[in-house]
C-alpha cells in the first residue's frame, strides 16, 4: 500500500475539528428541504438523477484512476461493477420513477363498503447512506439513485479505506447538487458517529453485521427505519449432476474478482465427493485461463489487490490458521507481505473449527469440502447465519429444489453465481445476520419511501356500530363479524 494513500486514509481517520458543526448545518438544512421535496413532481426527480448519471459518465476516466489508486482495481471490473450498475439504476429509475410514484388503489374490502382507499408513497425525509470499500463508487450512488427517485435529500458517508474514491464522489456531488439536497461528508468511524447522533428519516447502510447492529442501535434511539445491505458466508453447492466447467468458470469468477472482496462472493464451496477431484481441476484451469500462471499473477494487471495492510494481515491469518490445523492448499499460497498480495488460494481438508470457516472471508482463499448426502449440507448450512447469498450447481432439479427449499438466504442463483445481484428486476438484500431492507429498482424506490395508507370516507355505515351498545348494536357487530369480515 502506498504511502501516500495510508496518509489519506490517516488523515480521515480522525473528523476535522468543524464537522460535528457543519454537520449540524447541512442537517438542517436538508430538514427544510425535505418538506418541500415532499411534493416534488417525478419530473424533478429524474432531471437530478439523470444529472448524477452525466455526472458517472463524465468522470469515467477519474473513476478508473481513483479505483486503481485505492486498491489496483483493474478498469475493466470498474466499467462492470462501479459504472455500470449506477448506470442501470440510474436508467431504471428514470424509466420508473413515474409509476412507482403513483398511488397504489386498494379495492374496498365488504367491511369497509362506501369507503375509497389507496397507498401514497411519500418520501421519507432526511436520508442517510454509509457505504464500504469494496465497490465503492456503487454502494454509494446506486442507493442514492433509490433515495433521489423516492423524493428524499440524503447525506452520504463514503468509506476511509477508498479515500480517492471518497474525495472523487465528494467533487461530483458537489458540482451536481446543492447541499441542501445531497451532501458528503467523509471519515472514518468518529463522522458516522456525530452524523449517527442526527434524528434521520432513514438510514441506508451497506457493511459488515458487527457495524450493521451498530448503526441499528444508533438508529433506535430515534425509531429511524434502516436498510441494512450486510455480509457473511454464502455457500456453493456443486452437485455431482453439474456441468462442471461451467460450475467452476462461474465459481473462480466470482470468487477472485475484486480478489475475493465482494459482499456475495463464494465463500464456503461444498463439492459432491464423487466430482470434487475434476472440479478442482477444473477451477485451476479457469485460473489459468483468467490469469495466467499463479506464479505469475502478482504482476498481473486483471487482478486487484487486498484493500489494506490489515485486511491483508487477517486474510494470511485465516490462511496460516487453517494451515497449522491441516488444512491443504491445491493451489495458489504465494504471497508478498509487502504488498498486502496473496495469490487466488484452494484449500482443503479444514477443520470445522478453523476461523477460516466461522467467519467472512472477504479475499482470495477458497475453502473446498466435500459431501455424499445433501442432508448434511443443509445442516451445516442450517447451522449457521442466514447467508446474504446461496449458490448451487446441478442438473438435478429435485437436487436444486431440495437445497433451496431446505435452507434461506438473502438472493439465490442457480447454475451460476453474481447475477441475482445485476439482475435489474430482482429485490437485492440480506436476511437477518446478513440483512434487512431491500435494495435496487422498484424495492429500493420502497425503502425510502413510506407507504402511507389513506382511506376516504364516502358513504360508509361503520357509525352505526359506535355506542351505546344497543341490542341492535350488537347484532350488527356480531352479523359484520360473519358475514363481512
Ligand atoms: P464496515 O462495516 O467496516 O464499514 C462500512 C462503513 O461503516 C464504512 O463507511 C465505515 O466507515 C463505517 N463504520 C465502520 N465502523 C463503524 C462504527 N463503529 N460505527 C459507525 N460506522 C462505522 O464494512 P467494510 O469493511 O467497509 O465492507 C465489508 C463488509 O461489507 C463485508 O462484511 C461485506 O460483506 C459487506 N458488504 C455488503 C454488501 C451488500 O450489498 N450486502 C456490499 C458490500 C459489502
Amino acid at each position: 500500500m502506498s504511502t501516500a494513500v495510508q496518509d489519506i486514509r490517516d488523515r480521515f481517520a480522525q473528523a476535522p475539528d468543524n464537522q460535528a458543526t457543519e454537520i449540524e448545518r447541512v442537517f438542517a438544512l436538508q430538514q427544510k428541504r425535505a418538506l418541500t421535496l415532499r411534493t416534488s413532481t417525478a419530473a424533478e426527480r429524474i432531471a437530478k438523477i439523470k444529472r448524477l448519471k452525466q455526472a458517472l459518465l463524465d468522470r469515467t476516466e477519474e473513476i478508473h484512476e481513483a479505483c486503481y489508486k485505492d486498491f489496483r482495481k483493474p478498469p475493466a471490473e470498474v466499467d462492470m461493477t462501479e459504472i455500470m450498475p449506477v448506470v442501470m439504476e440510474a436508467n431504471d429509475a428514470i424509466r420508473h420513477t413515474k409509476r412507482w410514484m403513483k398511488p397504489m388503489k386498494v379495492p374496498t374490502t365488504l367491511a369497509m363498503l362506501g369507503t375509497k382507499a389507496h397507498v401514497r408513497y411519500e418520501p421519507k425525509g432526511v436520508s442517510l447512506i454509509v457505504s464500504p470499500w469494496n465497490y465503492p463508487v456503487n454502494l454509494t450512488f446506486s442507493p442514492l439513485v433509490s433515495a433521489l427517485a423516492a423524493g428524499n435529500t440524503a447525506i452520504l458517508k463514503p468509506s476511509e479505506m477508498t479515500p480517492h474514491c471518497s474525495q472523487l464522489m465528494e467533487d461530483m456531488v458537489r458540482e451536481v447538487f446543492d447541499e441542501s439536497e445531497i451532501a458528503v461528508f467523509q471519515g472514518a468511524v468518529e463522522t458516522s458517529q456525530n452524523l449517527l447522533d442526527k434524528p434521520f428519516d432513514h438510514i441506508f447502510f451497506t457493511g459488515s453485521p458487527a457495524v450493521g447492529k451498530i448503526i441499528m442501535g444508533a438508529a433506535a434511539k430515534h425509531l429511524t427505519s434502516v436498510t441494512l445491505e450486510l455480509g457473511g458466508k454464502s455457500p456453493v453447492i456443486v452437485d455431482k449432476s453439474a456441468d462442471l466447467d461451467k460450475a467452476a468458470r462461474a465459481v473462480a469468477w466470482g470468487k477472485f474478482f475484486n480478489n475475493g472482496q465482494t459482499c456475495i462472493a463464494p465463500d464456503l464451496t461444498y463439492v459432491h465427493a464423487d466430482v470434487k477431484d475434476e472440479f478442482v481441476e477444473a477451477i485451476k484451469q479457469r485460473l489459468e485461463t483468467m490469469y495466467g500462471s499463479l506464479e505469475s499473477i502478482e504482476s498481473n494487471a486483471d487482478y486487484a489487490r487486498i484493500v489494506n495492510n490489515k485486511h491483508y494481515k487477517r486474510i494470511k491469518h485465516l490462511l496460516d490458521d487453517a494451515q497449522s490445523r491441516g488444512a491443504k492448499v491445491l493451489a495458489g499460497g504465494q504471497h508478498d507481505d509487502a504488498q498486502d498480495f496473496l495469490a487466488p488460494t484452494l484449500l482443503t481438508d479444514i477443520e470445522p473449527d478453523a476461523e477460516i470457516m466461522q467467519e467472512e472471508i472477504f479475499g482470495p482463499l477458497m475453502p473446498i469440502m466435500t459431501f455424499k448426502d445433501t442432508r448434511e449440507v443443509i445442516d451445516d448450512i442450517n447451522s449457521r447465519p442466514k447467508p446474504l447469498a446461496l449458490y448451487v450447481f446441478g442438473k438435478d432439479n429435485a437436487f436444486v429444489d431440495r437445497v433451496i427449499g431446505g435452507t434461506s438466504a438473502g438472493g439465490t442463483a442457480i447454475n451460476t453465481v453474481m447475477m441475482q445481484y445485476l439482475h435489474g428486476n430482482l429485490p437485492f438484500g440480506g436476511v437477518n445476520n446478513s440483512g434487512i431492507g431491500m435494495a435496487h429498482g422498484h424495492w429500493g424506490f420502497k425503502s425510502f419511501s413510506h407507504e402511507r395508507g389513506i382511506v376516504r370516507d364516502r358513504f360508509s355505515s361503520t357509525h352505526l356500530m359506535h355506542p351505546p351498545y344497543t341490542p341492535f348494536t350488537r347484532k350488527l357487530i356480531n352479523w359484520t363479524i360473519k358475514y363481512f369480515v
